[in-house]
């Protein structure tokens, strides 16, 4: 089906950020965009200063610099002052608690204040935040905690039992728990965090990191092994400030809703920094998704500028038009989604039912911030993740046999996405996995693993990926960690995991299980095994659907063919795939 391009008329573009596409490009430079910040003495950069105290520095401690929203609808406000103090507390007391530069605080937190504090905290005290989604099980937080050599968490007593408690003991390492929201007498060796921080020093000299030390870890999901913790430094915030003005439109006094949670790099990037940085007031909503609570919340709060996800727009969609059109929205100035494809008919959707296109942008963990987006000032080609920002290099290569990469000129023909290196808030590493960093790269080119094609126009289109890696509800699963908690159930001999077609949420994690002998399979073993699944890796990651089989096929060195097995589940041609080995990323 062909679908229209919605062409953008001439106010449009005179409001936007970026108002002309070409020229800004050619205008762009990373030392401009750093120079829009303050920076510390000496050259030094530090993301929680930019995002905090730069504000209250210059006048502007009295904007509101969250609002947060709590289940029951009850609002909490902080300006930016408030966040400061806050965070200099934490920072005091990760001092006094003796964690140094570069030890790493993790988070498994819901979308509460505390966690907001915990992360500009940690940054100010020159430790490296790590945030955890929240729905993972105790498997994926222990996974991690352990690769990241988790020094303190910060939790609920509720989260603590259940997904810490029980392997603490394996992690000496992991110094400090600190616990927010109540902590009974019987929580042995954590800290009552909403009792300390008052009881810390409200004064902090942010301490003077340099841009490329290391500030945030984010865990990501690879095909095989354990998952890969993406290293990124101070230095970034460039990035994430120049990105969010060019691809969000946002302005100093916007109101803006991300709706992405921190445990994941975009509730990071565009969920705290970002806005933060350039002045806007964020909303946050503790609660889950509900169609009538979003609308009620972006009127309620004229959020101006609204950045979410395909999985939420197409459960707005089938919620009907009805409950978008009890709601005055126009506050609303600009709508992103990012995370997975957006459906041509999400952006036609929203045009006619909330007045503005969604704006599709592309970009991934590694990269830090968005890379291609479609601008507010573009006619936007619904289907299309957009155009390279300004100061970015956007190339569909193919891989050529002596393991460099070939760029592929002729438009709309698929190849693999690759980005030039060198913008600031590009990953500097594996954690610990050197070789596996360096395998993302040919020469000059990042390699980003997804395919996707480039039109005459320079607009770029989603294809696919490159791996077996799971996309559901906009969290990245790997197949491997799924596979490994199955094997840990005694009956389970073998274990096959991939992404099937799913309305909503994109992909649906399902399982393929050879059972060992003396096992008979049938409905109550499969219940048995998706709680078990559910128990070690959360309702996130666990598979929804479970199938037997007598074995599974595997190539010549051993590997789990996925790619055969969601072929024969999609009734797909096979063609060579039995000789394909799985892309080691
Ligand atoms: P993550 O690292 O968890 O943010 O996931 C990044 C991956 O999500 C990318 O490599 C893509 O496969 C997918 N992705 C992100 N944005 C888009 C988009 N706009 N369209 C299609 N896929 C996307």
């Amino acid at each position: 089906m062909a679908w229209n391009t919605i062409v953008k008329g001439p106010a449009e573009k005179a409001s936007a950020v970026v108002g002309d596409y070409d020229a800004a490009r050619s205008a762009f430079s990373w030392e401009a965009a750093r120079a829009e910040l303050d920076g510390l003495p000496n050259g030094g950069l530090n993301i929680a200063y930019e995002a905090l105290d730069r504000h209250v520095a210059r006048g502007r401690g009295e904007r509101v610099a969250l609002r947060s929203v709590t289940k029951d609808g009850a609002v909490e406000e902080f300006r930016y002052a408030d966040l400061t103090v806050r965070t200099n507390r934490f920072a005091n007391l990760l001092r006094d608690l003796g964690v140094g530069r570069g030890e790493r605080v993790f988070s498994l937190l819901g979308r509460v204040p505390a966690l907001y504090v915990a992360a500009l905290g940690t940054l100010k005290a020159g430790s490296v935040f790590a945030p955890l989604f929240s729905a993972f099980g105790p498997e994926p937080v222990r996974t991690r905690a352990t690769l990241g050599d988790a020094r303190v968490l910060v939790t609920t007593e509720a989260m603590y039992r259940r997904k810490v408690e029980p392997w603490r003991h394996m992690l000496p390492g992991l110094r400090h728990v600190l616990l927010t929201g109540g902590m009974s007498a019987s929580a042995e060796g954590c800290i009552d965090l909403d009792a300390a921080l008052p009881a810390a020093g409200a004064d902090f000299a942010v301490v003077p990191t340099a841009p490329e030390d290391m500030a945030l870890l984010h865990f990501t999901s690879g095909t095989t092994g354990r998952p890969k913790g993406a290293v990124h430094v101070h230095g970034a915030v460039v990035a994430h400030h120049a990105t969010a003005r060019m691809a969000l439109d946002l302005l100093p006094g916007d109101v803006f809703w991300c709706t992405a949670d921190p445990g994941w790099v975009t509730g990071t990037s565009y969920g705290i920094i970002a806005p933060l940085t350039v002045g806007a007031t964020m909303v946050v909503d503790q609660g889950e998704f509900d169609a009538e609570r979003w609308y009620g919340i972006l009127e309620r709060h004229r959020v101006t500028v609204w950045y979410t996800a395909p999985t939420a727009i197409r459960m707005l969609m089938k919620a009907g038009e009805e409950p978008a059109r009890r709601h005055d929205l126009g506050a609303l100035r600009f709508l992103a989604s990012v995370g997975e494809p957006l459906n041509p008919e999400a952006v036609a959707w929203s045009h006619r039912v909330l007045g503005r296109p969604f704006h599709d942008n592309w970009w991934q963990t590694e990269t830090g911030g968005i890379m291609i987006a479609n601008l507010a000032a573009m006619d936007v080609r619904p289907g299309s993740m957009g155009r390279p920002l300004p100061g970015i290099d956007a190339a569909i290569v193919e891989r050529t046999p002596d393991g460099g990469v070939r760029v592929v000129d002729s438009p709309m023909t698929a190849g693999e996405l690759a980005l030039r290196r060198g913008w600031p808030s590009m990953f500097r590493g594996y954690l610990g996995e050197e070789e596996r960093y360096c395998r993302c790269f040919a020469g000059d080119w990042y390699l980003t693993g997804d395919l996707a094609m480039r039109d005459a126009d320079g607009y770029f289109w989603f294809v696919g990926r490159g791996d077996d890696v799971i996309k559901s509800a906009g969290h990245l699963i790997g197949p491997f960690e799924v596979e490994s908690a199955l094997l840990e159930h005694p009956a389970v001999a073998e274990a096959g995991v991939i992404g099937i077609p799913d309305p909503v949420g994109g992909e649906a994690v399902k399982a393929f299980v050879a059972l060992k002998p003396d096992w008979t399979a049938g409905d109550e073993l499969r219940h048995d095994l998706l709680a078990h699944a559910r128990r070690r890796l959360g309702p996130a990651v666990a598979p929804k659907e479970l199938e037997f089989r007598a074995g599974l096929p595997r190539t010549r060195s051993g590997k789990i063919m996925r790619r055969l097995l969601k072929a024969r589940e999609l009734g797909l041609p096979e063609g060579d795939l039995s000789t394909l080995e799985s892309d080691e990323r």
